[in-house]
């Protein structure tokens, strides 16, 4: 697709974009997919129609798998070695990919599973997307480090004949992130702050959570730095805006969203309100809850909430029962035999399934 004069994106291929910007002696890749089959397929498909040219960067916008792991797909390590290509990454790239996909890695790729439904068969009652984009790539995941890292707040660079300004944006939705701005060609790219649904605080494959306020922040800070100098604002999962007017108005809503959700969940904590409670509680201002690009297709701001909670408060809620209760499988039995053994719970659990009580039921048959 393309986005603007001399960018392109391969979308459809993978969750994420693979960014493409004509430079003066090749092309710039930012993101290369999740694996490296699927990133050379797009690379190849950009190939056809604009010709062949050397790629002489890559940028990894930020330090998630989806925009690294096809890294390999588009570029050889030697041509990296050698000094033909460079590869620019923010500020503790490498620290971050570790705890995530290493420190961490184990149980959150068990996780991912659930979240994304890689293993369900597809089709409208199984996986139809995952939300972000479609399914994730299942071939070999690759990294070469980042031979340039950016350092300072704002950062101004030539790549390749094009200016590009580099705005870091830490503890946004990754802890490693930034957003570029391309001032020659009137674009602007947000990678992942920025995209056609509410995101998540905390994604439900499990993360350290993030900070909606700094996510906010940084919106803002885009949006008045570079926004009303662009003609489309763009990122790496999702569809282009294109028309000052209407990206200046969608950054706003996007900022206001994520600030709403920041400032009302702590003052709803102020006033002795639990996790929980705030979840059932918040919902959308008027002026925010008819847009598509914040409605909860993938984040929802039930679980972000929570997020915002756990980010100030830590996961215990204040009630000494909660502190050190029975672990699941003991509390269950005592539960369900209080409640007269698994048959009579069954047996009202299906009064309560025909009301349409599926919150409930689902919580106490998981004790079952
Ligand atoms: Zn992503």
């Amino acid at each position: 697709f393309q986005v603007t004069d001399r960018i392109y994106q391969v979308r459809g291929f993978d969750i994420s974009n693979m960014t493409i910007i004509e430079g003066s002696r090749g092309v710039i890749v930012i993101d290369p997919l999740v694996s490296s089959e699927i990133a050379r397929a797009g690379i190849e498909l950009y190939f056809q129609h604009r010709g062949r040219k050397p790629v002489t960067a890559v940028i990894y916008s930020h330090s998630h798998v989806d925009h690294f792991g096809g890294v390999r797909g588009v570029i050889d390590e030697a041509d990296v070695k050698a000094g033909n290509v460079v590869i620019i990454a923010p500020d503790k790239f490498m620290e971050e990919v570790t705890k995530e996909t290493i420190l961490a890695g184990t149980p959150m790729l068990r996780r991912a599973m659930f979240q994304f439904g890689g293993l369900l068969p597809k089709g409208p009652r199984a996986q139809v997307d995952a939300g972000l984009g479609k399914v994730i790539s299942r071939g070999t995941v690759t990294l070469i480090p980042p031979t340039q890292i950016i350092k300072q707040p704002i950062e101004v660079h030539t790549i390749d004949g094009v200016e590009m300004i580099f705005q870091l944006t830490p503890d946004t939705e990754a802890p490693a992130e930034m957003h570029m701005f391309y001032p020659g060609l009137r674009a602007l790219n947000l990678a992942e702050n920025a995209t056609h649904n509410l995101h998540n605080i905390y994604p439900i494959r499990g993360a350290q959570v993030r900070d909606a306020n700094a996510w906010a922040k940084y919106l803002n800070e885009a949006r008045d730095r570079f926004a009303t100098k662009a003609d489309v604002v763009f990122a790496q999962h999702h569809w282009p805006v294109w028309g000052n007017a209407r990206l200046l108005d969608y950054l706003a809503k996007q900022r206001d969203t994520y600030k709403y959700l920041h400032d009302q969940t702590l003052r709803l904590m102020s006033h002795g309100l639990k996790a929980s409670e705030i979840a059932e509680r918040l919902a959308l201002p008027k002026s925010l809850e008819k847009e598509w690009h914040v409605r909860g297709y993938y984040g929802t701001f039930s679980h972000n909430a929570k997020a915002v909670y756990q980010r100030y408060l830590g996961w215990y809620d204040a009630n000494p029962a909660n502190l050190n209760p029975l672990p699941p499988v003991e509390r269950a039995k005592k539960t369900i035999a209080y409640m007269g053994g698994a048959a009579a719970a069954i047996a009202r659990a299906r009064e309560d399934f025909a009301k349409g009580e599926y919150r409930w039921v689902a919580d106490a048959m998981s004790q079952v």
